[in-house]
């Protein structure tokens, strides 16, 4: 079963969500605040995607949820149901490990494409022949879809991992905005292309020497980023 956590406090807008949710073919875990979110997720180790509201309840937002199931988990997929339009929000819960954002009021179509798409890439995706991507100091494990940078582990999302794959892929070829966002959401993905700079904003951090100065993960002024190999 595809199981999904859904954190959201308004009852409304939860039974709207786990209706068209279930619709979709996904078996749904609720919560209506945060320290419930938290508890699921442990007694629930096979959910796969959680949806986190963000104005919540008691003293932890949707944020603070995200924070802290990133700090033990880095394989689910989470995305942010926000009824904030700011772009700040939106970047603000992409840097705390999100990995989607959907804005209220939202279509039960946009949310299901949203949702399947994030599984689709956390959820078992099939390992690959060839384990190893070795471009030093970097080893890709594509079996493990782990990173190595001098032989330390760098803790990736899924979504970060699959960028870094597309760039192993592509070593020194300009990629576009558009080929890294068909390629790592997927064709269909309805969002906006900036959820490419804020991920890769985020990667670079952790994988640079120097994320003000990057000699990885290179830009391509008014076209995309380069793997710099
Ligand atoms: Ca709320």
């Amino acid at each position: 079963m595809k199981k999904i956590l859904v954190l959201e406090d308004e009852a409304n807008i939860r039974s709207f969500v786990v209706i068209n949710l279930k619709r979709a073919g996904y078996e749904t875990i609720e919560a209506g605040d945060g320290p419930e979110a938290l508890e699921q997720i442990q007694k629930n180790p096979d959910i796969k995607v959680a949806l986190l509201d963000i104005m919540l309840p008691g003293d932890m937002d949707g944020f603070e949820v995200c924070r802290r199931i990133r700090a033990t988990n880095s394989q689910i997929g989470i995305i942010m149901l926000t009824a904030r339009t700011q772009e700040m929000d939106k970047v603000t819960g992409l840097m705390t490990g999100a990995d989607d954002y959907v804005t209220k009021p939202f279509s039960p179509a946009e949310l299901t494409a949203r949702v399947d798409a994030l599984y689709r890439r956390t959820g078992g995706e099939p390992a690959a022949d060839s384990a190893e991507i070795s471009q030093p100091p970097f080893l890709l494990n594509t079996r493990n879809r782990t990173l190595e940078k001098n032989g330390q582990r760098v803790k990736l999302t899924q979504v970060e991992y699959s960028i870094m794959k597309l760039f192993m892929d592509n070593p020194g070829k300009a990629l576009s905005r558009d080929e890294i966002l068909n390629a790592v959401w997927g064709k269909n993905y309805v969002g906006e292309l900036k959820i490419v700079d804020v991920n890769i904003r985020r990667l670079r951090i952790k994988i640079e020497d120097n994320a003000q100065a990057p000699t990885y993960i290179t830009t391509v002024w008014g076209y995309g980023y380069k793997w710099g190999f």
